[in-house]
Parts: structure tokens; sequence; C-alpha cells
């Protein structure tokens, strides 16, 4: 049943698994049933999904990269994305406030960078398992006391197979046993070669404590986006990831989601994982209310009618009842893929903050 859910998913009709389908439907699902059967079966309808849907290219426009810090443990993960809010603009909005929603947003010359911020590594582990990625650009952090470690190598790994550009941000430079040129030399090993050796990676020396070379790590992140020329249509319904969502006594589910493209609206219809609802309120990283959002914001919604899972897609819907029926049909795919899931998460959980 989830082959042909999700064969017609593709076609951009939406059926439960016990729903009657025509006949021409069930013939044209039968004819293609054999090269299927050749593939990987039980693939993810959502990602099948959201690979499909190609773009008019006159219809994209810019949007700001969506970034994750990376790296061993005691590297300085948490401590470089502290440095990088608070050494920013946005730091200092509110009398410094800013309300952790899972994700935020940095402003450095005048263009806009979205962190992944500590929880958001769920959403990158699960998006991973689907072999989809939440994340444009990882910084890879390597302390220059310790240099390359167990960890530091998976990181490489997982962002290479995700397809996820690195960035190398050299930690603890302001140690006296800091060696950057020997972090450079373990790097190399991995096909992180530095630019200044003839290869193409953008080594940037920092120390979160000092806060020495952290302006040019945005600016290198910045760099970088504009060489991956990061574009996404804003004016169409919205698709993104839930970051991260739990239950709030008093608003109900509250997911904080991380809008890919289109443009999320609050009154419209959304599905995410086996949650659906009506956008009821919306608020930014920083604590406001907005009406809307689009690519590469993160934004906090209401109005689920459930708890969606980190990592989940979210769609945005014409109607309520469409809606519903995506919510319906996730819940019977995952059904079927729930075993696979939860193997290899323990090992990726470390790579991140906790
Ligand atoms: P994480 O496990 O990768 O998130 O690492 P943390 O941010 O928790 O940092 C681990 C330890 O390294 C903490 O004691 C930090 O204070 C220290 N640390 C982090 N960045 C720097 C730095 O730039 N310089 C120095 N000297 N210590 C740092
Ligand atoms: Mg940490």
């Amino acid at each position: 049943p989830s082959v042909i859910v999700k064969k017609l998913f593709l076609q951009g009709k939406v059926v439960t698994v016990n729903q009657e389908i025509d006949y021409d439907t069930a013939e044209e699902i039968a004819m293609e049933f054999d090269v299927l059967c050749e593939k990987e079966v039980v693939v993810d309808v959502i990602e099948e999904l959201l690979k499909e849907d190609e773009e008019d290219e006159s219809k994209m426009v810019k949007r700001p990269p969506v970034v994750c810090v990376m790296g061993h443990v005691d590297h300085g993960k948490t401590s470089l994305l502290d440095a990088i809010r608070h050494t920013n603009v946005i730091g200092r909005e509110a009398g410094g406030i800013t309300q952790h929603i899972g994700a935020y947003v940095v402003e450095a010359k005048g263009e806009k960078i979205t962190f992944l911020d500590t929880p958001g590594h769920e959403a990158f582990t699960a998006m991973r398992m689907r072999g989809a990625s939440s994340t444009d650009i990882a910084i890879l952090v390597v302390a220059a006391d310790d240099g390359v470690m167990p960890q530091t190598v998976e990181a490489i790994n997982h962002a290479k197979a995700a397809g996820i550009e690195i960035i190398v941000a050299i930690n603890k430079i302001d140690k006296p046993s800091a060696n950057i040129d020997r972090v450079k030399q373990e790097l190399a090993e991995y096909e992180l070669i530095p630019e200044d050796w003839g290869g193409s990676t953008i080594f940037v020396p920092v120390s979160a404590h000092t806060k020495e070379g952290i302006a040019e790590l945005l600016e290198m992140i910045l760099l970088t986006a504009e060489v991956m020329e990061l574009k996404a249509n804003p004016n169409r319904e919205a698709r993104g990831l839930v970051i991260e969502a739990e239950l709030d006594k008093g608003k109900g589910s509250v997911a904080t989601v991380l809008v890919q493209k289109g443009t999320l609206h609050v009154g419209d219809a959304i599905a995410a994982g086996s949650a659906h609802g009506k956008v009821r309120a919306m608020t930014d990283d920083k604590g406001r209310r907005v009406k809307e959002a689009g690519p590469s914001q993160p934004v906090e919604i209401l109005g689920l009618n459930d708890v969606p899972n980190a990592g989940e897609v979210f769609v945005g819907c014409d109607t309520e009842k469409e809606a519903r029926n995506f919510a319906e049909t996730f819940i019977a795919q995952n059904k079927v893929k729930l075993l696979d899931d939860t193997k290899s998460k323990m090992s990726l959980d470390d790579l991140f903050n906790q």
C-alpha cells in the first residue's frame, strides 16, 4: 500500500491507504510496478515529493544560507554558536534577550544567515536518515589544541554524505598550545585542503573566547553561500522542516519550523509529519509576532493538532482537508519505515551539541 500511496502522491493525488482508486490509475501504477520493485521500495514519500518539486528558475530569488555547527565534543560548538549570537546586532535588540526557538538568524554585512541551534541537530539527524538535508553549510569545529578526533571524522563523513558544504573553524587559537598547521595537516587526510595549500576548503582560525575570527567566519559563510547560489521561490505554498516541537500546556502544540521554500502565513492550512492544522500564530526567533515567513526563515508556529517529530517535513496546503490527508498518508507511510529509523541515531547525536 505504501508504494501505491507514494506513486499517487508524486502525481499530486493525495489518497489514504483504504481509499478506492479508479481503474486507469490502478493500471498506470501496475505498469510501473516492476520498475519500482527493483529499486528500494520503502522510500520516503515526503522526501521524494520534495525532490520532484522542481522550480521555475525565473521565480527563484536569493535566500539566506542555513548553517549548522558540527565537531568533536568539547571542541567548542556551543561556545562558537554563543559567540556568533552575541557578537551580532541581534543580540543587542530587546535588551539582548533572544528567544530560544532552536534556530536563529544573524546578520552580517546586511545579509542574513540562519543557524540551526542546539536542538536543531535532531532535525539534521532525522533529515540525514531520510537522505535529505536541512543544512547548506556545516561549520566543522576543530580545537587547535586537540586536532582531528573521532567525531571530527564522523562529522566530515556525514556532511559529505549529505552534500553539505564544509567550512573549517579552527577554534581555541587563543590557547598557547594551539597548533593551526597541525590541524590543517590532519584534515588534509580527509580531503579538506586549505586554499593556501592549493585546496578549496575555507579554513578560519577562531576563538570563541576572544571572538577573534568570528566576523571573518560569518563573512566566509556569506561568500560560500554566494558561490552556492542558494535560491528559493517565495511565492508558492510553504515547505520546510520541523526543527523541534513540544506540547505546551497553555498553547498546545508548539513547533519551530524552518521554511525552505515558499512563504508560510498565519491562517495557512499545514501538515507537518503526522500533525496537521491551521497556523494560528507565528513568532520569529526574536520573539516577535509575524504574519509570514519566507525561505530560510525559522518560526515558531501554533495551531497543529499534534506534536510532530523533529526533522519531519511540513507542507502548506490549500485546504485543511488536504492537510489532514497529508498527515494521514504520512502516518500510513511511517508504519512501514519506522523500523529503519531508530538505528544510527546515537552516534549521530554525539556530533552535535547536547
Ligand atoms: P562543545 O562540546 O563542542 O559544545 O564545546 P563547548 O562549547 O562546550 O566548549 C568546551 C570547552 O572548551 C569549554 O570549557 C569552553 O569554555 C572551552 N572553549 C570553547 N571555545 C574556546 C576558545 O575559543 N578558547 C578557549 N581557550 N577555550 C574554549
Ligand atoms: Mg556543546
